[in-house]
């Protein structure tokens, strides 16, 4: 019997560039996590769909789950996607990464593990604090271990797609794993690379500050992504272990906040489901449901994974049990609500305090806010300047569509100034549109992933 309790979010988007979803999510029983496949047109499709199903099979008959089960089932899972990529000509060389949670019991002692295969990640948001969990198998993760490269030239690598180890590519595989004690309001994230190339660190860990139920924090992250190009596709697990010390999660303490700078965010702020259809302007994948784990049927605690709905009932029929006022109490909520109260005018604040240099319909305009929007705040028009992208010269385009953040308003116009003159000088006068071809920017992700494997290179 199991005494953690964890609660579990996820979404997975296809994306804005690809025209599949060939990530998979894995919500139990027992192992929360990522596949994200790669290979052929539904090579990648099958091989993360494949080992997901063969992982949650082998899972789903074991009674008291250790570490070695997860290492079986994923082993299992290699095998499964090898042998029908193997007799399946539509399929071949397809591969897929695996990186999952679970609570396990290991010669008695309960704790948590993470197994990971690929490229895909785990973070462990721990006392406010981001850090990675799990190792990329990768060349530029290898490169960056090993100290020959740093994190700067790692982001630019033109190899950086290039992946060393992978499920359903050799016979064998060797699966890495990494175990946390159950502390209660961590919080783990498991993602594939469709939001770790696209949202930094820190706004990981600024969303899971701000975002309180794990399925919210798991559609922001992926609006996120999306926002800032979704490039591939998004798959985001978010898990909480639940304890009676942070019962929301969510509340940082006075360490916690001693931490951050002011140009963070702290408090928890809770989204309303308007409020977050309103930040997606459009429905986001929804999680219909999600599996309760079979062995924790005899625990009072409720199941490991309780649904959205059966933990706001909890949470109501806790708020309704009647309290005493004590001073205690009163300075806690005030806290919490000076805490609420900061939290929305810091974000708003480092929402709009900076104004960028974008295009709007085909059109160099300043803007008020950060380059995608930041959380609920989307970025404002303040002037035209009347200069169409497509005469904006080819060095400035790519910056200029990211957006180029200027600290004032009056910075941003001496920008368009200095661009005016270097257009000016460079172009002879016409009097004739162009109708050159729009200017797009290249596409941070090869569109082939090569799997390098230790006999050599085999297509993926
Ligand atoms: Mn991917």
């Amino acid at each position: 019997m199991t005494t953690t309790t964890i609660t579990v979010g996820g979404t997975t988007d296809v994306g804005q560039v690809r025209e599949q979803n060939q990530d998979s999510i894995l919500l139990g029983p027992v192992l929360f996590g990522v596949a994200d496949g790669m290979g052929g047109h539904q090579g990648g499709e099958v091989a993360s769909a494949l080992a997901v199903e063969v992982i949650a099979e082998h899972l789903g008959a074991v009674d008291e789950p250790t570490t070695q089960d997860l290492r079986d089932a994923v082993v299992r899972a290699n095998r499964a996607v090898y042998d029908r990529s193997g007799t399946d000509p539509a399929v071949a060389g397809m591969g897929t990464t695996i990186v999952g949670i679970a609570i396990v019991t290991d010669n008695g002692t309960e704790r948590l593990a993470v197994i990971n295969v690929g490229d895909s990640r785990a973070y462990r948001y721990h006392r406010g604090e981001l850090s990675q969990v799990t190792d990329d198998h990768s060349l530029v993760g290898e490169l960056l271990r090993d100290g020959r490269i740093t994190a700067e030239e790692a982001d630019v690598h033109p190899q950086r797609n290039v992946i060393t180890r992978v499920l359903g590519i050799e016979r064998d595989v060797v699966v890495d794993a990494f175990h946390f004690p159950a502390v209660p309001g961590d919080r783990y994230v498991l993602c594939s690379d469709g939001l770790t190339n696209e949202v930094p660190d820190v706004e990981i860990a600024a969303t899971l500050r701000e975002i309180d139920d794990p399925d919210d924090a798991a559609r922001v992250l992926a609006h996120l992504a999306n926002d800032n190009g979704g490039r591939d596709n998004i798959t985001v697990v978010v898990v909480d272990v639940d304890g009676p010390e942070r019962p929301e999660g969510l509340v940082p303490d006075a360490d916690d906040f001693s931490h951050h700078d002011d140009s963070d965010t702290q408090a928890y702020t809770p989204l309303s489901d308007d409020e977050l259809d309103e930040a997606f302007g459009r429905p986001a994948a929804p999680l219909d449901r999600l599996r309760d784990e079979d062995e924790d049927e005899t625990d009072d605690d409720g199941p490991v994974a309780m649904s959205r709905r059966e933990r706001r009932a909890r949470r109501r029929a806790e708020r309704e049990r009647p309290r005493a006022l004590t001073l205690r109490s009163f300075v806690f909520v005030a806290l919490i609500l000076a805490l609420v109260g900061g939290g929305v005018y810091l974000v708003n604040d480092y929402a709009t305090n900076t104004y960028y240099v974008s295009v709007d319909s085909e059109e160099v305009a300043i803007f008020k806010g950060r380059p995608g929007g930041f959380l609920w705040v989307q970025p404002t028009v303040v002037e035209h300047t009347g200069i169409d992208i497509d005469d904006v010269l080819p060095a400035d385009v790519s910056s200029i569509e990211d957006g180029v953040v200027q600290s004032s308003l009056s910075r941003a116009r001496t920008y368009v100034k200095n661009l005016r003159e270097r257009i000016d000088k460079t172009t002879p006068p016409v009097t004739t549109t162009t109708t050159s071809p729009p200017v797009t920017r290249p596409d941070k992700t090869p569109t082939t992933v090569t799997v390098t494997t230790a006999t050599g290179n085999t297509g993926g």
